[in-house]
């Protein structure tokens, strides 16, 4: 074995007790998952929603990537990651939650704040610049309003919840749901540090203590 020997040996400690103190959960689950929650997250390693939550497997339909974002709907060509994970939940499952989940340190809201991969070749940050120009306009909003401080990445964070949150309403199937009161909408950031939750006013826009 090699770099993987540490899930191998987790994979153990999981299958002799988390496991089989559980079989009739695994049983259920089994036959099909219905959970009522998406959750859409940062790939970052400290922000594993199941961890932050306190959730079991089957309770939270997870998408994660970087910087927690959404893309706005397009139906042109490409492979639509986000876009198949959230019609999938939104349309199949019928979630009636959907949480987009910003963290502390997030790499990809510092790159878009400071354009560290603008003009990259493939291998070499390309995929990200794109991914990233996604928050172009709430950059330049950012650094007009406070310049490149920490600070302003921590806005940025912040906004980019927004982002996601405004991009995920261009979904058709999603307003209908917004529309209807069958799904609602939900932003949070998450600080590993001082381990504080702060969650997202739909109305101010603002971040406040859970
Ligand atoms: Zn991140």
């Amino acid at each position: 074995m090699d770099g993987i020997t540490p899930l191998i040996d987790g994979y153990r400690r999981f299958k002799a007790t988390g496991w089989d103190t559980q079989l009739e959960r695994w049983e259920t689950l089994a036959k099909g998952q219905s959970p009522k929650i998406m959750i859409i997250a940062c790939s970052d390693s400290r922000v594993d929603p199941a961890t932050i939550f306190d959730v079991a497997p089957g309770q939270t339909f997870v998408v994660r990537n970087v910087a927690a974002l959404v893309p706005p709907y397009e139906t042109g060509g490409g492979f639509h990651g986000v876009s198949s994970a959230v019609e999938f939940a939104v349309t199949q499952l019928e979630v009636t939650d959907v949480l987009v989940l910003g963290h502390a340190s997030c790499g990809g809201c510092k790159a878009a704040l400071s354009r560290t991969f603008e003009g990259s070749e493939h291998g070499k940050g390309a995929f990200i610049d794109s991914w990233i120009s996604m928050l172009a306009e709430t950059r330049d909003d950012v650094i007009a309003d406070m310049g490149t401080s920490d600070d302003a990445v921590r806005e940025m964070e912040h906004r980019a919840v927004g982002v996601s949150l405004d991009n995920l309403r261009t979904f058709p199937f999603v307003q209908e749901r917004l529309d209807d009161g069958r799904l609602k909408l939900h932003g949070a950031w998450f600080g590993i540090a001082e381990g504080d939750l702060l969650v997202r006013d739909p109305e101010t826009g603002a971040f406040n203590p859970a």
